[in-house]
C-alpha cells in the first residue's frame, strides 16, 4: 500500500480511513517511514513520543465503532514547548533537556479527544526565540525544499515536518510570527488565532501577552478544521475568550482588503512582485484591494523587541536549576543559579533576558517599557481604524524567502527584521494567517513565499475563509 503523502489532505485521509482504503496503522507507518528516511537530515523531530502504538489502536477503534471525527488518526507533529503528559518537553534548550511533562496542554487534551495521533516533539529555536531554528540547542532544522536553507522559526521543526511529509498537520506557537513565517518559508499554511481564542495552558511561556498556540497544515481548509478543535474558553487560562465569541459565523462572498503601501518600502523586489500578483488575483476574484497608509506600523518591530524581552525576562526567571530541569551546581545557592543560567541557556536567550531586565529596570522603564506600551495602543488604534472600512490588512508574511543556514545568525538585528510583518498581529492580539502565494527564483531555485491576511479581533473564521478563497483562486 503506497499512500501519496504529498497530495494527502486531512479530508482525503479521513475518507480513506473511513472507507478502509488503509488503516490508521498503515497511515502512521507511511509517515514513520518518511521520518526514518529524512529526519536525520532535516532534524525536524527531536524525538518521537513513546505511546504512538497505543494511540493508533485507540484511533482505529473509533473508525470501527463509528465515533471517528475528521482529525481521528491524523498524524500531528508537536512543537517542543507544548506539554504532553509523560513525554519530553525541552523547548529546544539544554536547561530542560530531560524534562518530562506532568500534564497535557489544553490543546493537547482537545486533540487527544479527537484521536489525533501525536507523533513527537519538534525542534525549535530555544524557548521560541528566533526566526530560523538555528537557536536550538539541538542543531538547526533544514528546509525540506532546499536543505541549505532554514525553514524559518521558531517553530522550525513543525513547519519542516509538514512541508517534508513527516506529519500531515502540526502545532506550533506564535509570539511574533513563529508559525506564520516558517509556514511562508516552507510553502505551507499557518495561522495565529486571536489572542485568547486558544488556551495557552500547557504552552511554555515566552511573552505571555503575545503567545498563541497555532496550527500548521498544507491548506487553510485544514487549518480551519484544527482551529475549530483548538479554540474555546478554558478555566485554566484567564485570558481565554468566552465561547460566545465563536457562536456567529461571519463570512462574506467578497472582501475589502487594505494594503499598507508605506510599509512595503525597501522590500525584496521579488517578494513585492509576488504581492502585486496576489493583489491582481484577489481583484480578479472580485475582492476590492486598496492601497492605504498605516503610519504606526513602523513602530511594530521596535515595540515588539521591547515588550517581548521584558516578558521573557520575567517568564524565564523560573528556570533556576532548582524548580525545573537541569542544574549545574555551585558552592552556594547563588552560584548554582549563576552556573545553571549562564551555562545552560544559549546566547540569544541570555541576550533577551538582559535586554528585558534593562527595559524594565528603574530609570529605564519609563523610557522603554512604558513608551512601548503606549505605542502598542497607538498601533492597535490605527489598525482598528482601518478595520472600520476594511475586512483585512494584506502584506507579505516575511520580507524574504528562505535564507541560508548561517547567513544571518551572527547578526541578530537582521534576523529580527524577518518579523517585520508578523509582529503587529501579536502586539494587537488580532488573528492573522499566512498562505502560500507562489514562488520566487533565488540562485536558480524556486523558493516559496507567503502572503498574510490580518483581520480584527475575533474574525478568525473570516480570516480562514479569505485564505481558502485565495487558495482556491
Ligand atoms: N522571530 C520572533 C522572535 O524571535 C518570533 C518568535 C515567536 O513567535 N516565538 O522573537
Amino acid at each position: 500500500m503506497v499512500i501519496d503523502l504529498t497530495t494527502l489532505s486531512v479530508r482525503k485521509a479521513h475518507e480513506d480511513l473511513k472507507s478502509g482504503v488503509y488503516t490508521v496503522r498503515q497511515l502512521v507507518d507511511a509517515y514513520l517511514a518518511e521520518i526514518k528516511n529524512k529526519n536525520t537530515e532535516l532534524n525536524a523531530y527531536l524525538s518521537l513520543y513513546t505511546d504512538i502504538d497505543a494511540q493508533v489502536d485507540a484511533a482505529q477503534k473509533r473508525f470501527t465503532d463509528g465515533t471517528a471525527t475528521l482529525l481521528t488518526g491524523i498524524p500531528c507533529a508537536v512543537k517542543a514547548n507544548l506539554q504532553v503528559q509523560g513525554q519530553t518537553l525541552n523547548c529546544g534548550s539544554k536547561i530542560l533537556e530531560h524534562y518530562q511533562s506532568t500534564y497535557d496542554a489544553t490543546v493537547i487534551t482537545n486533540f487527544k479527544k479527537e484521536g489525533v495521533i501525536l507523533m513527537g516533539l519538534t525542534n525549535m529555536d530555544e524557548f521560541a526565540m528566533g526566526s530560523s531554528g538555528e537557536n536550538s540547542a539541538f542543531g538547526p532544522t533544514r528546509n525540506p525544499l532546499d536543505l541549505e536553507r532554514t525553514p524559518g522559526g521558531s517553530s522550525a521543526g513543525s513547519a519542516a515536518a509538514v512541508a517534508g511529509n513527516l506529519a500531515l498537520i502540526a502545532l506550533g506557537t506564535d509570539t511574533g510570527g513563529s508559525v506564520r513565517q516558517p509556514a511562508a518559508l516552507c510553502g505551507i499554511a499557518g495561522m495565529k488565532p486571536t489572542y485568547g481564542a486558544v488556551s495557552r495552558y500547557g504552552a511554555a511561556a515566552m511573552g505571555s501577552s503575545l503567545d498563541q498556540i497555532s496550527p500548521f497544515a498544507k491548506t487553510a481548509d485544514e487549518l480551519q478544521i484544527m482551529f475549530e478543535v483548538m479554540k474555546g474558553h478554558d478555566i485554566h487560562d484567564m485570558t481565554s475568550l468566552p465561547n460566545e465569541v465563536w457562536e456567529k459565523e461571519v463570512t462574506k462572498k467578497t472582501y475589502k482588503i487594505a494594503v499598507p503601501e508605506n510599509f512595503l518600502e525597501g522590500i525584496n523586489p521579488d517578494v513585492r512582485k509576488n504581492l502585486d500578483e496576489s493583489i491582481k488575483a484577489l481583484a480578479e476574484m472580485g475582492h476590492s484591494v486598496d492601497m492605504v497608509s498605516i503610519p504606526a506600523l513602523k513602530y511594530a518591530l521596535p515595540v515588539y523587541y521591547i515588550l517581548m524581552p521584558a516578558e521573557v525576562s520575567s517568564n524565564l526567571a523560573r528556570y533556576d536549576g532548582i524548580r525545573y530541569g537541569s542544574v549545574v551546581s555551585g558552592d552556594s545557592l547563588l552560584d548554582t543559579y549563576k552556573n545553571t543560567r549562564s551555562q545552560l541557556f544559549g546566547t540569544e536567550v541570555k541576550r533577551r533576558i538582559i535586554i528585558g531586565t534593562y527595559v524594565l529596570s528603574a530609570g529605564y522603564a519609563d523610557q522603554y517599557y512604558e513608551r512601548a506600551l503606549a505605542l502598542r495602543e497607538k498601533i492597535k488604534q490605527e489598525l482598528q481604524d482601518i478595520f472600520v472600512s476594511y475586512d483585512f490588512i494584506l502584506t507579505p508574511t516575511a520580507p524574504n524567502p528562505a535564507f541560508k543556514i548561517g547567513e544571518k545568525i551572527d547578526d541578530p538585528l537582521t534576523l529580527y527584521l524577518e518579523d517585520i510583518y508578523t509582529v503587529s498581529a501579536n502586539i494587537t492580539g488580532f488573528p492573522a494567517i499566512s498562505v502560500p502565494s507562489g514562488f520566487v527564483a533565488v540562485e536558480g531555485r524556486n523558493l516559496p513565499v507567503g502572503i498574510q491576511f490580518m483581520g480584527p479581533h475575533g474574525s478568525d473564521r473570516a480570516v480562514l475563509d479569505m485564505a481558502q478563497k485565495f487558495e482556491q483562486g
